[in-house]
């Protein structure tokens, strides 16, 4: 199966998606999750973007580009590239990696959703640190006990991002960048785009068709 890059406004579906594919046997790359363990980690990258990436805002392209080459450089193929690129500038790094690693056999998905169902997502999610998402504003998607994860049994967290200030950042951000980037992909008829409205089911069936 083909490597994918998942573009997407916040809490689109991505993490959902790529838990689908990691057991397909995809390797998953989220840039969210690099930079979070940086901040768990207390490094000193992350002690400089804690406060950003709470905000919502984005954090220094070549910071980002530099974990994510890392981690693709250090991994099994196929992967799924979840929150990278998210300005051109980033678009274009990628691309010279790609060249140099000589990766071509990916396609880029956008997952298309509104934003009112988007910010409902974001304020409803909780995560537990195995990796599990949950959300308590659907009833198919809460933990079987409030406030733990059915698969570990650990306490469930919010996301310090996922309030309303911060998602409104975060989802202006990728309006104002994804244009190019869309175009970018379109050009080089890389493109797909996927109703995020569907069922996670009917996503996972229409993102499988786009990989074989
Ligand atoms: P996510 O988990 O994809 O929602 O990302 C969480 C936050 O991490 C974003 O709101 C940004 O602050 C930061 N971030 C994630 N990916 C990137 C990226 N490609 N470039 C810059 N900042 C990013």
């Amino acid at each position: 199966m083909k490597s994918v890059i998942f573009i997407a406004p916040p809490a689109a579906g991505k993490g959902s998606q790529s838990s689908k594919l990691e057991d397909l046997g995809y390797t998953h790359i989220s840039a969210g999750d690099l930079l979070r363990e940086e901040i768990a980690n207390e490094t000193t990258l992350g002690v400089a973007i804690k406060k950003i990436v709470a905000e919502g805002k984005l954090v220094n392209d070549d910071m980002v580009h530099e974990l994510i080459k890392n981690k693709l450089l250090s991994i099994k193929k196929p992967f799924i590239l979840d929150g990278y690129p998210r300005t051109i500038y980033q678009t274009h790094l990628l691309e010279q990696l790609f060249k140099e690693m000589n990766i071509n056999d990916y396609e880029v998905i956008y997952l298309d959703i509104t934003l009112e169902e988007a910010l409902k997502r974001a304020l409803g999610r909780l995560t537990c640190s195995c990796g599990a998402s949950y959300n308590i504003y659907y009833d198919n998607m809460k933990p079987l006990k409030d406030g733990y994860c059915d698969k570990c049994g650990k306490e469930l967290t919010k996301r310090a991002d996922d309030n309303e200030e911060s998602f409104s950042v975060r989802f202006k951000t990728f309006k104002e960048n994804i244009q190019p980037i869309m175009e970018y992909y379109k050009n080089i008829n890389k493109l797909h785009i996927v109703d995020a409205m569907l069922s996670s089911e009917e996503i996972a069936d229409r993102i499988k068709e786009i990989l074989i």
